[in-house]
């Protein structure tokens, strides 16, 4: 998942983001309330992490600004552990989720999963597509129900076709999907990784639209 994360602390939005990124999220790392806007308004997340105690316009607001917009990325809010008040403000402004600092990575990670499910309107947390099933908690891929191993960028390049079965995905979408703002891309980063993808899953696991993108295909309902 592309991930915006939006902390001032140094520490603290440092740990976030190695977590996260060795979870195998692209993460974009703002430390104000302007840059959070400002990243929101070009690219698209899959999550927000938002700490609400920010320089200048502070987290609430920042929140208030994307709902009042129409965006409705999920976002899971930072507070202090104490302030209970800005908690409820935040959920009534309409956080997904929150977390009280200190707290640990891995619960974060699995919130983190868990609104991007709900935002994606899924009751079952296993995708599956044919004989692949993939698994975003465990971090688990099977075909036919044996266990494959991939890497994190291709996992999360699966998660996200298998998340849209059935649609194309231009291959810029992936590619926006899978790398932060700093990373170096090789211009064909995702057809390397669908390769990959073709050779651990079957041939026919991704379907390529000449000149439109990918798609996986959807299971009949
Ligand atoms: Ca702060």
């Amino acid at each position: 998942m592309r991930i915006l994360l939006v902390e001032d602390d140094e520490l603290i939005g440092d740990g976030i983001a190695t977590g996260l990124r060795d979870e195998g999220h692209a993460v974009d790392w703002v430390q104000d309330g302007d840059a959070a806007l400002a990243a929101l308004g070009t690219h698209e997340y899959a999550a927000v992490v938002l700490d609400l105690g920010l320089p200048g316009r502070n987290g609430l607001e920042v929140l208030r600004r994307m709902r009042a917009g129409g965006n409705r990325t999920p976002v899971m809010i930072l507070t202090a552990r104490a302030a209970v008040d800005e908690r409820v403000a935040g959920l009534d402004a309409g956080a997904d989720d929150y977390l009280a600092k200190p707290f640990a990575l891995d619960e974060l990670g699995a919130r983190l999963r868990a609104i991007a499910r709900r935002a994606a309107g899924r009751a079952a947390p296993v995708l599956a597509s044919g004989r692949i099933e993939l698994d975003p908690a465990a971090h688990a891929v099977t075909v036919a129900g044996k266990a494959v191993t991939l890497s994190a960028r291709e996992f999360s390049l699966m998660q996200l076709l298998m998340e849209n079965a059935g649609r194309v995905l231009p291959r810029e979408r992936l590619e926006q999907a899978l790398y932060g703002w700093n990373e170096e891309v090789e211009s064909n980063a995702v057809e390397v990784h669908i390769h990959h993808l073709r050779r651990k899953l079957g041939k026919e696991s991704i379907v390529t639209v000449r000149g439109v993108g990918y798609t996986v295909p959807r299971d009949p309902a």
